[in-house]
Formats: structure tokens, sequence, C-alpha cells
């Protein structure tokens, strides 16, 4: 016989394991209001005491991913597997722009569909928005044939993907649950999961600017979701990453699509971003079977980038989706980018010595500030705000040298952020060592 809701939530209560049926039909009654948003906290609130076990998130996974629709690509018969990554989020990660294109140079299909900005960090989305007519709403028919057409196409949640987690995700927002580790595995992958992948390599960041606030934390999400992805059918990897310094030397919405279009054409590859962006591309070409080695991966992307077919593929994938045909040719002209913002100040070093300390999360709420990033929902985005030249972990400085450029919609708060983004540096008489990986070993299923 059926459970009632609150005789589910009294069981994760009570500690016990939930089933796979008890489970369906909890997010069945989100996905149709039957279970209340009381019940969704108090369910969140009870995983978030009492955990669930590997069985449990797999099924809560499967289960919020069949709350919606699942796409299906077995009619379209692509020559290709599906695939996709997804980040946690940080500053200045503008890795998707590259990796969808350049993944799809090298075999795979890409149905990458990305979120908004989250506190203090950007989101692909809204970095695809600075591209004047470029469509992120769209069918899920259209979506799926820009896939087929230029073998990648980055878009928004469509509502009939995944809908329960739109709900849970809600509720969870304001009632202190959002850090629980197998609510937020379900969370993640139960929307990439609708998107019928083959293939996901998951990229968890670490550091001052993540998402998770330890690297313990970051360590046992990338396990959490290596492991239910892998139980849920899809073959899943996850690199931790480095977020203890912005990835790019960029962070805003338009400068960064610029960057994306540079490191594409070949004009500028920031070594930390190029190295994070072909580790991640080389691990999902390897965990989709698309190559038999990282080298072969590596050799793959090193080639898809100097013959141009990346910058083709995002070219097309632009246009296909009501960009300009020449984004690439003329992106000064389409782009709002800091050459257009009105105001630019520059944030300088007050004393001599290395920089030894970055706070990733200052920074990334200084472009929020600037209007680049929302604080609530309904907020607009400034595109052509961000900041520019930041400096980087480990760098040696005189006072006076440049730590970052700041573009401003207006003269009236820029003098606070300048305030703020020179407290974001530490600097100190000895460059104290503590250098972090940028990438650690990959966590591949057992
Ligand atoms: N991002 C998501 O999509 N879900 C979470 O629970 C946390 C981050």
């Amino acid at each position: 016989m059926k459970l009632l809701p609150q005789e589910i939530i009294r069981k994760k209560r009570d500690g016990l394991s939930l089933s796979a049926d008890e489970l369906t039909d909890f997010i069945n009654g989100i996905a149709c209001d039957e279970v209340t948003e009381g019940q969704i906290a108090a369910f969140a609130m009870a995983v978030f005491f009492n955990g669930m076990d590997r069985r449990e998130r797999v099924a809560l996974t499967c289960a919020m991913r069949d709350s919606g629709r699942v796409l299906d690509w077995k009619p379209m018969n692509l020559p290709g597997p599906i695939v996709d990554k997804h980040s946690t989020g940080g500053v200045g990660d503008v890795v998707s722009l590259m990796l969808g294109p350049m993944i799809a140079a090298c075999g795979g299909f890409v149905p990458m569909i990305s979120g908004r900005g989250l506190g203090h960090t950007g989101g692909t989305l809204d970095k695809f928005d600075a591209i004047p007519g470029y469509q992120t709403n769209i069918t899920n028919e259209k979506f799926q044939q820009v896939v087929r057409d230029c073998g990648v196409a980055i878009i928004g949640q469509t509502a009939d993907l995944a809908p329960a987690d739109k709900r849970m995700y809600a509720t969870r927002d304001v009632t202190a649950t959002v850090e629980s580790i197998p609510l937020i595995t379900a969370s993640i992958l139960s929307k990439k999961l609708a998107a019928g992948l083959d293939a996901l390599v998951m990229d968890v960041k670490a550091g001052s600017g993540a998402f998770m606030p330890t690297l313990d934390r970051s360590v046992e999400l990338a396990n959490s979701i290596v492991e239910v992805g892998n139980g849920a059918g899809v073959k899943t990897s996850a690199l931790i990453t480095d977020m203890n310094e912005p990835l790019a030397p960029c962070a805003g919405n338009a400068i960064e699509v610029q960057l994306a279009i540079d490191y594409l054409t070949g004009k500028s590859r920031p070594a930390r971003l190029h190295q994070v962006t072909i580790a991640l591309c080389s691990e999902l070409l390897l965990t989709a079977g698309l190559v038999t080695s990282e080298s072969a991966g590596k050799q793959e992307l090193a080639r898809c980038l100097a013959d141009g077919r990346a910058a083709e593929i995002f070219s097309k994938m632009v246009a296909e989706l009501g960009g300009p045909k020449d984004l690439l040719d003329s992106s000064a002209k389409y782009l709002a980018g800091a050459a257009s913002a009105p105001v630019v100040k520059t944030v300088t070093a007050k004393r001599d010595g290395f920089i030894t300390a970055i706070d990733t999360r200052a920074l990334g709420m200084a472009v929020v500030s600037l209007g680049g990033g929302r604080r609530r929902a309904a907020d607009k985005i400034d595109f052509a705000v961000g900041l520019g030249d930041l400096a980087a972990l480990g760098g040696n400085v005189q006072a006076g040298d440049l730590l970052a450029t700041v573009y401003a919609r207006d003269a009236s708060s820029v003098d606070d952020i300048v305030r703020d983004i020179a407290v974001a540096f530490t600097i100190a008489d000895q460059n104290n060592g503590s250098m972090h990986p940028l990438i650690y070993p990959a966590i591949r299923a057992a």
C-alpha cells in the first residue's frame, strides 16, 4: 500500500532507508503539487540530518529525472555519444563555452542545459545572453535539431525537464537544506540525466570561490556524483579543480564570451584556463569512449583547436540559435564588452610582496555588485560590466602594480567595489608556498 508523504518523512526522520517506490511516490507528489512545501522542507531536513545510502540516492535521482520529460536521442541515429560536462560553478569559469564545441569537433554530441549565476558564481546562460539574438529559451525539438546539426547546443532549462527539482530546490533554498550531499547529487544529476546523456564529466571546484566549503566536502560530492551517475546508467567521472583564484584572468559576461572567442580562435589561451579546459575535455572523451587514452584525447583536442574546427562549430551554433553569423570576426561590434563600459578603474597593490591568497568569492560578489550578477532572481544583468587583468596567486608585485581593472556602469558605487577588490588580495613578504594543485586526480567509476 502507498505510504502517505508524512509516513515517508517519518521513516527518513527516524533514520530508516526509503525504498525506490517510496521515493518515486514522494517525488511524483512534488511534481504534481500533491506534496506541500512544508512536507518538502521536512523531507529535505530529514535527509540533511540522516543522509541517504547509495541505493536511495540512485532511486531519488532517477525519480527526479523521470518527474518530467527525458530526451530520447535514439530516433536521431547520431553517429556519436551524447555527452556533457557540469561544474559546481566558480569565478571566471568560462570552460563550457569552449568545451561544448571542442567535444563536438571530436565526435561527441553535447546537449548542454546550463544555469544562471548562483550567488557569487557566474552562469553560462547569462554569458550567452550577452550575445545579441542568441536564444537560450527554445523548445526541446529545436534543441535536439541544433545538437544534431552542430554537435552542440547550449541553452537554458526547459520547464518539462526534471520539474520536481525546481520545486524542491526552491524550498531547500529557503529552509537551510541546500548543503546536503544526497540532495545536491540528485538535484544536479536529475537535470543532466534528463538530457538523455551517455557520459558526463563533473567539475567539482575546491577553494575560496567554490560552492563546497572544504576540499573534503568537494571530494565527498565528487564521489557521490560518480557513484550515483554510474548507478543510474550514465558513464560518469569527476575532476576536482582549484577555485582559490578565478579560473580566467577576467570575470563578467561579455568579457568572458570575448575570452572564449579568443581562446577558440587562438588569440589568447590563459594557462590555467587552458589546462582545466583540456583536462575536462580529455576526461570526457575518455569517459565517453571517444578515445582510449588521455594523450590521444589531448592530441585530438589540439588538432580541433589548431585547424579551427572548434571555432567554426561555436560560430555555427551561435548562428543556429539566433546570434550573429559573424560573431567571431566582429565580436567587438556585438558584445557589450569591456571596451564599452563607461567607467574604468584600476585596483593596485598597496605594498610590495607576494599574492598569498585571493578571496575568490569576494571577486565574484564584486561582479554581482557591479550588476554582472543577480541578488534577486528578477534582477536584470548588465553584460558590459566585469573585472579584467586579474593578478594571479603567487605573483610578485610592487606597490602600484595592477591587481585588477574594473569595468563599471556608473561611478556612484565603484570606489567601494575597488576597495573590496583590493582587500580580496592578500599580499605578504614571503611566498608561503601553499599553492594548491590546479587539477586533482580523476575520480572514476570503481
Ligand atoms: N546546483 C544544483 O543544481 N542543485 C543543488 O542542489 C546545488 C547546486
